[in-house]
């Protein structure tokens, strides 16, 4: 993989243009905890925008909901949590780090040799305490993923939202997992976010829902720009499927440690609904009209994390080039991802060239994304805006006070037209929503 961008160099760019940095840097950070900054917020909500458009806003058989991040303690227990969400851990005997068993290949401390202990079972959920007591029966757990509220709400959600079956429920939200070994950057964190559907469907045609599911899902990914060569679906093997899972797949993205989890998507039966039922006393059944008779519905769940979907856009986006000599790092970013969309650049930081800019900007600002910059040279302002994604520069020039003309230079071809100021957002809006620019570029290029 010789062109293959590491890890270094994404968390390096991160941290310099504002997508990422440490949390709590001002004192010491806290390990594996990440904040988005204001490049990387933009990204990370466009992100999500993609996914509630084509998993909610343009189906009629998903709707979305926002539910609690504490819910009751009894869905965890039904839902196995309680029990089975765990990993068994080895201490070592001297320096007190803990270790996944399954990371421990010669029985000793991968970091100081010393022995280690016995693996003893360690439950992934945070837990806290809700009230001003702390006793047992306030114990409540940070949920370690959004999808139980599906689960738990379908009941609300089926009788308001007058829908029949297949129906998905979608949720994007945080999810906190105390992991063992968080690590490569915001691959793993112990807070995260979650895009989930829970999509309900009739026990008998599960298996049609979840193949096109996984299809659905894997062009997702292709449609946001990412290359189909850097990601492959991947089938679990019997022993690795949990125990009510009929089938499920993964789509992996090849990151710099390797191919890794992206998402995954799960055949669940109907062990859900059951487990719910059983708990809560509640018919969590479905009267299907047409068949004239109650089931309990089968599920078919894609999982994916923005986060680990951020990393692998940032990834297949970063590109190092040499352009006329000159070496420049693009983040070739679909426009429709990238945080900002348009920056208007007065060619200099003279007096005659700033009001005019300056209206530039305020005149695109409802519209689109915009930032506005005119500080060091114009050449250092190209390269920062391309480090950033952003699809249009917009300079203003000494021409422009008397032509009241404007030029847009484009970030990956870097072809040049020159538009009247009144026609700007008509021009970026055809371009946005998918104009091929001058000479086609590469995110243009890929299947729709
Ligand atoms: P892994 O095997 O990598 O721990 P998982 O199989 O436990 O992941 P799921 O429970 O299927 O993950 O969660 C669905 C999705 O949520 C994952 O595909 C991933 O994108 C995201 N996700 C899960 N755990 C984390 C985490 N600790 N940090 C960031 N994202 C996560």
């Amino acid at each position: 993989m010789p062109d293959r961008v590491n890890m270094e160099k994404i968390v390096s760019l991160c941290k310099r243009r504002g997508f990422i940095f440490p949390s709590s840097e001002i004192y010491g950070g806290l390990a594996s905890c990440w904040d988005y900054g204001p490049m990387g917020v933009e990204l990370k909500r466009n992100v999500k925008n993609a996914w509630w458009k084509a998993t909610v806003q343009e189906r009629d058989d998903v709707v979305g909901i926002d539910a609690s991040i504490m819910m009751h303690p009894e869905v965890w227990r039904a839902s196995g949590h309680v029990d089975s969400f765990t990993d068994p851990l080895v201490e070592c005997t001297s320096c007190h780090l803990r270790w996944r068993a399954s990371e421990i290949s010669n029985e000793r401390c991968p970091t100081c040799g010393g022995e280690l202990t016995e693996p003893r079972m360690f439950n992934l959920m945070f837990k806290t305490a809700i009230g001003p007591v702390e006793e047992e029966a306030s114990t409540i757990y940070l949920r370690p993923e959004t999808a139980q509220a599906m689960f738990a709400d379908f009941e609300n959600v089926l009788s308001t939202s007058r829908k029949k079956l297949p129906l998905g429920i979608a949720q994007i939200g945080k999810s906190f997992r105390n992991e063992i070994t968080p690590g490569n950057f915001i691959f793993r964190t112990r807070e995260f976010e979650q895009m989930e559907l829970e999509y309900f469907v009739k026990p008998g045609t599960d298996e049609h829902w979840f193949d096109y599911w996984v299809k659905e899902r894997f062009n997702w990914y292709i449609n946001l720009g990412i290359r189909k060569e850097n990601l492959r679906l991947r089938q679990h093997g019997k022993e690795e499927l949990a125990h009510y899972a009929k089938d499920c797949y993964d789509i992996e993205y090849l990151f710099p440690m390797g191919w890794s989890e992206l998402e995954g998507i799960a055949n669940r039966g109907n062990y859900d609904l059951t487990q719910h039922a059983k708990y809560s006393g509640r018919d969590l059944s479905y009267y299907d009209n047409e068949e004239k008779k109650r089931y309990i519905p089968y599920i078919i769940e894609p999982s994916g994390g923005v986060d680990r979907s951020v990393l692998a856009l940032l990834i297949d986006a970063y590109h190092e080039e040499v352009v006329e000599g000159e070496a420049r790092l693009v983040l070739r970013l679909q426009p429709s991802l990238a945080p900002m969309k348009a920056a208007i650049l007065p060619l200099s930081k003279n007096e005659k060239l700033i009001p005019l800019a300056k209206k530039v900007y305020a005149q695109l600002c409802p519209s689109f994304m915009t930032c506005y910059d005119d500080s060091q040279s114009i050449g250092r302002r190209y390269r920062r805006q391309d480090e950033i994604g952003t699809p249009f520069c917009i300079t203003i020039d000494f021409q422009s006070l008397e032509d009241n003309q404007v030029t847009i230079r484009e970030r990956d071809n870097l072809a040049q037209i020159r538009v009247p100021v009144e026609k700007l957002e008509e021009t970026l809006q055809a371009k946005l929503s998918g104009e091929p620019f001058e000479a086609t570029p590469l995110w243009a290029t890929r299947q729709k």
